[in-house]
């Protein structure tokens, strides 16, 4: 049986600016003691309200998402997907990093005006409750018994990549590329001593190109076997319009990954190195995911 899916009515509980880029929203509510967590990139819908009309219109129970859809427009509360930075069940407690990237967007603007007390819900999975419910899922970080990791992506999968990196084993070994808007958006975090964290500014630089390089350099460095199609050719890799649809490509479960790469962040970027590492340099996409987080010039949804 499927993890439960549900609304979750929360409140901010503190707004913490941490750098130029990034703030945190802690969220607090009873309701939060239902809410199951399972760490790493763990995403989960924001229902951000409507200015004036709040959360009046957005249906609650098993099949809220049904009657959501079917709401016109103008009362129809957007969703925007974002990470669980970090989860204190005892206290009721869940963080979210935030990149300010100005009023453009619903869940943009509200971060850059929210305040202690105001209202917000979260979609997010329920505590099982039967034996036969399955654990919640939406993470898709999942090395299996790789021995190299590889970690990559812009500042939106900063607070995926640091969840991750404190969860991982202190054996662990690899590399981390995270790149930020600003010298000034490195945030603090901790990794086991194998892997090494390179955050790289932007610093005025277009997106993405920066981090493509260091991406680029680590693949020469791969000793993987390349896959190849049967005659001798790279693997062929459906197109993708990342205009038009998600990019989300996840290795299966039980593929055996020798090397294992996690890469998420504007679809564009993500695509590129897909087509790099995949056609490119011939790594088998058994061992990465690529996940697009946002699209340049394109609302969520
Ligand atoms: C699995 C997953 C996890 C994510 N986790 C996080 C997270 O923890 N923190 C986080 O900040 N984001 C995260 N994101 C990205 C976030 O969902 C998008 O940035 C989202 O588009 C923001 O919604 P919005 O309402 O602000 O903007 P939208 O209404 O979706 O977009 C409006 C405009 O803003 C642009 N835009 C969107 N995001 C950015 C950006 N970051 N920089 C510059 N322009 C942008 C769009 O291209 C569009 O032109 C995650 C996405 C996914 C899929």
């Amino acid at each position: 049986m499927a993890a439960r899916y549900r609304v979750f009515s929360v409140r901010v509980a503190a707004v913490i600016p941490l750098t130029p880029s990034f703030v945190r929203v802690t969220l607090t509510g009873d309701a939060l003691a239902e809410f199951s967590s399972v760490g790493l990139d763990q995403r989960i819908k924001l229902v951000l309200p409507i200015p004036g009309h709040g959360f009046t219109d957005l249906p609650d129970g098993d099949d809220w998402y049904a009657a959501w859809r079917a709401l016109p427009d103008a009362v129809r509360n957007p969703l925007r997907t974002y990470t669980v930075r970090s989860f204190r069940p005892d206290a009721r407690e869940l963080d979210i990093d935030f990149v300010a990237h100005g009023d453009t967007g619903p869940a943009s603007r509200w971060v850059s005006s929210c305040r202690v007390g105001d209202e917000l819900r979260i979609v997010g999975p329920a505590v099982p409750s039967s034996p036969a419910e399955l654990p919640s899922g939406a993470a898709e970080f999942d090395p299996g018994a790789a021995n190299r990791i590889l970690l990559a992506g812009d500042e939106t999968a900063a607070p995926a990549i640091c969840a991750i990196l404190e969860a991982l084993d202190v054996t662990a070994v690899g590399h981390v590329f995270i790149e930020v808007p600003t010298d000034a958006d490195r945030l603090p975090v901790t990794a086991p001593a194998g892997v090494e964290v390179r955050w790289i500014a932007r610093n005025g630089a277009s997106h993405g190109v920066r981090m493509t390089d260091q991406v680029h350099a680590w693949a020469s460095t791969v000793a993987a076997p390349v896959v190849t199609s049967p005659c001798g050719d790279p693997v062929e890799l459906a197109d993708v319009d990342v205009d038009e649809q998600v990019l989300w490509d996840i290795p299966a479960h039980d593929a055996p990954r020798p090397v294992y790469a996690w890469i998420a962040g504007e679809a564009g970027c993500v695509k590129e190195l897909r087509r790099h590492l995949v056609r490119g340099v011939g790594l088998d996409r058994k061992q990465v995911a690529f996940m697009g987080y946002w699209r340049h010039g394109k609302a969520e949804n």
